[in-house]
């Protein structure tokens, strides 16, 4: 540099201070650290406030901020003389005149002059506001990086395609394990193929146009494989000195599929929502709590209403509910704000004006923080009807449990809660509320008679749900009264606890009384019966009875008057002995019968009046009924007729009155003889059982016919009169031997067939009575005896 040229033409001063930098020159001499400043032009007094006169008097070093430094700076200045003996560009701190720090960057040098003098020539600059801007740059950029590091959005700054950068979600979202795995590469080959196109037309409108391109979503393939669902937005921006593209990558796949899941949930509610048999609306609901027009409203409430959807969300309420005005809704509301929800009965009318009753749900709800009334609406048309005609058949079985003529009463549990009108008459209260309430036992309770039939039919009653028709005596406890009761109990069907019971009564005490009447009467009639027949009988009985007597006595006396003509007429009519013998015997046989008719009748007598005992001796029965048999074998074999006696057993003694016993068998053997042929046969049979004696008398006679044989037994019974006629009898016989039987405590029974025979059985039990000197037989005293009782017993046979 021609210095000469700047010292001629140019104003020094005037330059040094026009240079846009601070320069301070100070000379090496001066006497460290206290080197006076010899050049400081106006920018350095800008820079630090200072002029040079005040520099030099506080010394150049003490501007720096710490003082050290400034000595420091100039020991280096001192030191680098020798060592580079050029340039050293530093940056330093400095404390201003106002006490503003700043920073500054030093170029120092020594220049020498002409005079060998070495200088320090200081070149200075105020950087302070480059090292902010710098600062505030590097703080930007750090934060920007910790935002994109951090971002839970995939960050890609690429070039035309290039990635240049990705953070830490870009390797997550794209599964790269590494940054270099993408960073060089291009973008294009996680782009889906759907989206290449689109996706470089964005790079290059970005690029070209420098603007930001739209959000949009769009499909990425991972590094794995994998197909992803992304939201991309993406801005150009200077990056590095090049024109780059800022891409912001979310991960939507999650989100995609819970749309997905969503939408098909909704398709679902949408389906049920139009598919349910109930009307469903809703309503917005306004600020004042009330709700709005319908915003909604399914299949089943148009095609009900017959008003569109669109025309649906016109109208409110009131306009397809006409009997609900707004202050009952307004009612509605406060009601479903606290309970949630609230069940009431409406009308609705259709578009055309028809009315139909309905059943509604509406229930408070919020969806997306605005609050609907949800209304489910049931068409009750057929439950109306139900109900009407219920009520109906209700009036209708209320008349006729009114007007029947039985008590019915309801019991819950064991307490009245029903009764119709009859029934209150039953108990003699005058209203249900006297009765309502109160167990059945404080009013009614069963007659002592009838304790267990109740108890029965009380168990019964829980057993199968209800009880037979019963008649029972009950006494009404108000009065004491008895009534008797036809009642009949059955257990209520359709009752949740099942303790309900329906009871219907029939006072049955006035029946009861006329059936009682009727019994008697019917007595009566059967007695009166009884006396008519036995008046029969008895007339019978007497004709029967004159005849029997007038027989025997007119035989006796027509042959008393033979022998009589004969005694007096000897020389005229002389009859033989034999004669003589026979007319006696005759008389003798005839005045037999009279005896028997007459032992008969003072017997049967005796029974009646009770004079007739028995005289029992422990006896061996078969030979009471063996001898008696065997003597009487003789003159029935004479009529033509075999008599056969048979027994099991030797010997059986048992109580008994020998001499009914003999009656008894003669009594059996003779109407065996009356009523066989000759040429028949007759067989008496002991058979030995284990308690008891069977004797058995059978014939091969005439025989009895069924309907015959019971009556037989009974007194002045004949089978036959016609056939008796012509043998002889009262029909006393088999009366008494019954009776003589049934004195012994035995039973007679008869087998027999009309043309066969008859068989009568006599079973005698098997018992023995303390002895007595009576029971002694004499045997030839009975034999005697026996010939008398056969003459007596056979005295109606004709031999
Ligand atoms: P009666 O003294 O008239 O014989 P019974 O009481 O002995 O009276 O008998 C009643 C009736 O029973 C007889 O009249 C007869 O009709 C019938 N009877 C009794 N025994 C026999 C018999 N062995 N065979 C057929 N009929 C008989």
């Amino acid at each position: 540099m021609d210095l000469n040229f700047i010292e001629k033409n140019i104003n020094v001063v005037n330059l040094i201070n026009s240079i846009p930098g601070g320069l301070c020159i100070y000379s090496l001499k001066d006497l460290y650290p206290y080197m006076k400043v010899s050049v400081w032009n106006t920018y350095m007094t800008k820079i630090t406030g200072y002029t040079i006169e005040e520099i030099n008097e506080k010394g150049f070093y003490s501007i720096f901020s710490i003082k050290e430094e400034g000595i420091k700076f100039i020991t280096n200045c001192i030191e680098k003389r020798s060592i580079d003996g050029n340039t050293k560009r530093h940056q330093y701190e400095i404390i201003t005149k106002d006490g503003v720090e700043k920073i500054i960057s030093v170029n120092s040098s020594i220049i020498s002059t002409e005079d060998s003098k070495e200088n320090i020539v200081i070149l200075v600059k105020d950087i302070t506001k480059y090292i902010i801007l710098e600062q505030e740059l590097r703080e930007i950029e750090q934060r920007l990086n910790k935002i994109i590091d951090t971002s839970p959005d995939a960050v890609f700054i690429h070039d035309n395609g290039q990635v240049i950068e990705a953070n830490n979600m870009a390797l997550k979202i794209f599964e790269f394990d590494k940054p270099e795995d993408i960073i060089g590469h291009s973008m294009n080959k996680f782009i889906h193929p759907d989206f290449c196109d689109i996706v470089k037309d964005r790079i290059k409108i970005t690029q070209e146009k420098e603007i930001s391109v739209p959000l949009i979503e769009e499909k990425c393939i991972t590094a794995k494989g994998n197909i992803i669902d992304v939201e991309v937005s993406s801005t150009h921006i200077p990056y590095k000195g090049k024109k780059c593209n800022f891409v912001f990558i979310r991960n939507i796949t999650e989100r995609k599929s819970m749309e997905k899941t969503l939408r098909k949930g909704e398709k679902k509610f949408r389906k049920l929502f139009n598919n349910v048999n109930d009307a469903i609306y809703l309503n917005k609901v306004d600020e004042n709590g009330m709700p709005t027009v319908f915003t909604e409203a399914n299949n089943v409430a148009c095609n009900r209403l017959g008003y569109s959807r669109e025309e649906l969300n016109s109208m409110i309420i009131p306009d397809i509910n006409p009997f609900i005005n707004l202050k009952e809704i307004s009612g509605f509301m406060t009601i479903i704000k606290k309970k949630g929800n609230l069940i009431y009965e409406a009308t609705s009318k259709t578009k055309n004006g028809q009315m139909i009753p309905v059943e509604i749900n509406s229930i408070l709800m919020t969806l997306n923080d605005e609050k609907y009334i949800l209304s489910i609406s049931r068409d009750i048309t057929e439950r109306k009807e139900n109900e009407k005609a219920l009520k109906e058949s209700e009036k209708n079985y209320r008349r006729l449990i009114e007007s029947l003529p039985y008590g019915v009463y309801i019991l819950n549990k064991d307490k009245v809660s029903f009764s119709n009108k009859v029934g209150l008459d039953y108990l003699d209260v005058p209203s249900l509320e006297d009765v309502k309430n109160k167990k059945y036992t404080e009013l009614l309770q069963p007659h002592e008679d009838y304790k267990e039939v109740f108890k029965r039919n009380i168990e019964q009653l829980y057993a199968d749900g209800h009880t037979p028709l019963i008649e029972e005596k009950v006494i009404r406890l108000k009065d004491g009264k008895v009534l008797d009761f036809e009642t009949i109990i059955t257990r209520l069907p359709y009752e949740d606890d099942g303790d309900k019971f329906l009871i219907v009564i029939r006072d049955i005490s006035d029946r009861k009384k006329a059936e009682l009447l009727e019994m008697e009467m019917s007595k009566k009639s059967k007695l009166l019966d009884e006396a008519v027949e036995y008046e029969t009988l008895r007339t019978e009985f007497f004709a029967n009875i004159s005849h029997e007597l007038r027989t025997p006595v007119n035989v006796i006396l027509s042959t008393l008057q033979l022998l009589n003509l004969n005694m007096n007429n000897i020389n005229t009519y002389l009859i033989s002995e034999d004669k003589y013998k026979k007319h006696l015997s005759i008389m003798k046989q005839n005045c037999y019968r009279l005896i028997r008719l007459i032992n008969n009748l003072i017997d049967v007598t005796k029974i009646d009046s009770g004079y007739f005992h028995l005289n029992l001796t422990n006896s061996n029965i078969v030979n009471v009924v063996e001898d008696i048999t065997l003597s009487i074998a003789e003159y029935i074999e004479n009529k033509g007729i075999s008599i056969v006696f048979d027994t099991e057993v030797e010997e059986r003694v048992l109580a008994c009155d020998p001499d009914k016993i003999e009656r008894i068998i003669l009594n059996l053997i003779s109407n065996a003889v009356k009523f066989t042929e000759p040429g028949g046969n007759i067989f008496v049979n002991i058979i030995n059982k284990k308690n008891s004696i069977v004797i058995t008398v059978t014939d091969t006679g005439i025989g009895i016919p069924n309907d015959k044989q019971k009556m037989i037994f009974e007194r002045f019974i004949q089978v036959d009169k016609s056939l008796t006629r012509n043998r002889e009898g009262s029909g006393i016989g088999l009366s008494l031997v019954k009776s003589l039987v049934d004195m012994h405590k035995g039973t007679i029974t008869i087998e027999s067939e009309p043309n066969k025979g008859s068989k009568f059985l006599i079973e005698l039990p098997v018992y023995l009575v303390n002895e007595t000197e009576k029971s002694v037989n004499d045997i030839n005293y009975r034999i005697q005896e026996n010939v008398e009782k056969i003459n007596i017993e056979f005295s109606d046979i004709y031999f």
